[in-house]
């Protein structure tokens, strides 16, 4: 099995990646605590997959556990949801010892992850990835958030998770749009560190699952540990969102994240190309492989209208934007750009 230990200022954790790994939850779980309480909160379409087998795992560990189904979709990850979890756990008694369980993608994590930093002031919490975007993004990192009604994850708290549990397997049914949407943030991956990831994506996803999602996993890590909150190096891990964010925006979220990504990696490639003297060769090997992968290279947006997107962004500060750039693949910077000049870089 693959584990990463990810070191942060407020502890230390493990990452298991492998084939099976859900099967080792509950006595992981033995292991970093000693209540004997666990709260599972899933959506309605990973219950019926996988709830039975995570349930009877941890139960036979010896934990009383409680479950809360909530409705799939961005849509959930609201207050009146969060809300509703934090009620959830002070109805099944719940203490300071006991620990949050996420079973599902990325928004299971984020309001889990958000409960469970909240509740009681802070209790264990345990991350079960279920979609690509998850195991190699959100689960790690220990940002938690839920949207507001002026925009995505605007509410949230840095909250490290006592392990993280990835098993590869649960992509086996993750719809096809789903696995594209994960692709968009591995290939950032691939610009962000080369080598590895990219060598392999070449070959083949398929081919090379685990070790593909343990090595961009192992990229989030490197940053993470080095810059908890997010205040210097971990911009690097925006490569590409700024007018992906703008795009998610713009299309009022019916795009993927993920597919944004894509599209918004290619483009500072090539702005990467007129502005920071990255090889237009390091372009064109990631547009081939975004190809491959039905990927998306530009926007159907103009980068007039990207630009005008980005002046919200949470990000922009003081007419300022930082804009993460490719000095080619393998090495990249963050760089103050005015927003009066984002247009340029959207082109
Ligand atoms: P993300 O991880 O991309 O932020 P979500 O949490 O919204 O995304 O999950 C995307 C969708 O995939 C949701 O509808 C969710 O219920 C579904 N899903 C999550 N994991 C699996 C899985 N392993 N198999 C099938 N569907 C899944
Ligand atoms: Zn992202």
């Amino acid at each position: 099995m693959g584990v990463l230990k990810v070191k942060t200022a407020s502890g230390e954790y493990e990452v298991l990646i492998e084939k099976g790994a859900a099967d080792v939850v509950g006595s992981r779980l033995r292991t970093v605590g000693d209540g004997g309480k666990a709260a599972i909160i899933t959506d309605d379409n990973v219950m019926p997959l996988y709830l039975d087998r995570i349930n009877e795992n941890i139960k036979k560990a010896g934990f009383e556990t409680y479950v809360y189904v909530l409705p799939h979709g961005e849509s959930s990850k609201n207050g009146c949801e969060y809300l509703k979890i934090l009620e959830f756990l002070a109805q099944s008694e719940l203490d300071r010892h006991d620990n949050v369980i996420a079973l599902g993608g990325g928004v299971v994590g984020d309001i889990a992850g958000y409960a469970a930093a909240t509740y009681l002031r802070g209790i264990g919490f345990i991350q079960i990835p279920t979609t690509l975007l998850s195991m190699t993004d959100s689960s790690v990192g220990g940002k938690t958030a839920i949207d507001l009604k002026a925009g995505k994850n605007l509410a949230g708290a840095f909250w490290q998770p006592k392990f993280v549990a990835i098993d590869t397997d649960f992509l086996k049914t993750l719809p096809e749009s789903e696995i594209k949407n994960g692709l968009g943030e591995i290939l950032k991956y691939a610009v962000i560190s080369g080598g590895g990831i990219l060598r392999m994506l070449e070959d083949g996803f398929g081919k090379h699952v685990s070790e593909i999602v343990e090595a961009s996993v192992n990229v989030k890590r490197r940053i993470v540990e080095a810059d908890e909150k997010e205040s210097g190096l971990r911009r690097i891990l925006n490569f590409g969102h700024t007018p992906a964010h703008a795009a998610e925006k713009l299309s009022g979220y019916s795009l993927s994240h993920g597919v944004c990504v894509a599209a918004g990696v290619n483009v500072m490639l090539r702005a990467s190309v007129r502005k920071a003297g990255c090889p237009a060769c390091d372009a064109e090997r990631i547009a081939a492989l975004s190809r491959k992968y039905a990927l998306p290279v530009s926007f159907a947006y103009s980068p007039g209208e990207l630009a005008a997107a980005s002046v919200n962004d949470k990000k922009s500060q003081g007419g300022f934007i930082n804009l993460v750039l490719a000095e080619k693949i393998g090495s990249v910077f963050s760089e103050k750009v005015p927003l009066t000049e984002l247009e340029e870089y959207f082109r």
